[in-house]
């Protein structure tokens, strides 16, 4: 956990579907067509991009050479980053307060149209985004991690950290002089031997406290969602402290967009028609589900 470990059971075990500057295409097979009907779109008017995509567009933009992803040549969905004959929005959950999340992100991870840090945005109103840099730091990221409103706590494996840093459970909300101070979840959101390398090499991160997730809440998250290991990509890190800090509505909403993301992401690959009657599917088409 802390990162996107690589895991099998996850989006992060495929190869990830993009290539940088290659052209690769769809080899020009058409998608098939899905076979059941979509719910209407929550979201039918233009959201405003989240912090995942503005990093997005920022890391597009500092590329010297263009990144195509594999399978955009039909065209890709701009809000979910799916081929549009897979375009999943009409499940992405609304976009809920709960605590706040800062995702760290590795060089290329905002590009990734597998990144999970972009589906805790989609339903994590607070979410942040920065890139990072072994030599420099964003500013806007030291004044959010010193803003009075959060209780900012960095989430990564205990054994890498003094064990003074250490902590089990996330901060409860408390309040300051400032008011309430709410739960800012630090995620240094990359592939594993990125995120480790984030956290030795980032001296602004020294200073808080680390949410080391006990293997026993891992393991048992990871038997409910069928996981065969202990590594979780951050999507799934966020959702399991979601539920620790008392958002189980939002930790189940989060995984469901997680496992019908995954359906239509793997079904895009291997052109195939998505199931929309998966128990997710259903959980997030349900009206309960927009209950904040
Ligand atoms: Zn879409």
């Amino acid at each position: 956990m802390g990162g996107c470990a690589v895991d099998p059971q996850t989006l992060q075990g495929h190869p990830f579907a993009e290539v940088s500057g290659g052209g690769a295409t769809n080899h020009g097979v058409q998608s098939p067509a899905m076979t059941l009907s979509a719910p209407t779109p929550r979201h039918p008017e233009p959201t405003p991009p989240h912090a995942v995509a503005r990093l997005r567009a920022t890391r597009l933009a500092a590329s010297s050479k263009p990144f195509v992803a594999r399978g955009s040549g039909g065209g890709r969905c701009e809000r979910c980053r799916l081929p549009s004959a897979h375009c999943a929005c009409a499940w992405c959950p609304p976009c809920t307060d709960s605590v706040g999340v800062c995702l760290i992100m590795g060089d290329i991870e905002a590009i990734k149209p597998t990144n999970t840090g972009w589906l805790i945005a989609d339903a994590v109103r607070d979410t942040f985004a920065f890139g990072w840099a072994r030599t420099s730091v964003d500013p806007d990221l030291i004044a959010l991690l010193n803003d009075p409103q959060w209780q900012p706590v960095l989430v990564f494996p205990g054994e890498y950290a003094a064990p003074e840093r250490v902590v089990s459970e996330p901060p409860p909300p408390t309040t300051g002089p400032a008011g309430a101070r709410r739960p800012l979840l630090v995620l240094l959101d990359g592939t594993w031997s990125e995120a480790r390398k984030m956290f030795r090499k980032s001296p602004y991160l020294d200073r808080l406290p680390v949410l080391s997730l006990r293997p026993e809440v891992v393991s048992r998250y990871s038997l409910r969602r069928s996981h065969t290991g202990l590594h979780l990509c951050t999507a799934e890190v966020a959702a399991l402290c979601l539920a620790l800090t008392g958002h189980p509505q939002q930790a189940a909403r989060l995984n469901d967009w997680l496992d019908v993301f995954t359906r239509h992401y793997l079904a895009a690959r291997g052109n195939l028609p998505v199931n929309m009657e998966s128990a997710a599917h259903r959980a997030l088409a349900a009206p309960a589900s927009v209950a904040v």
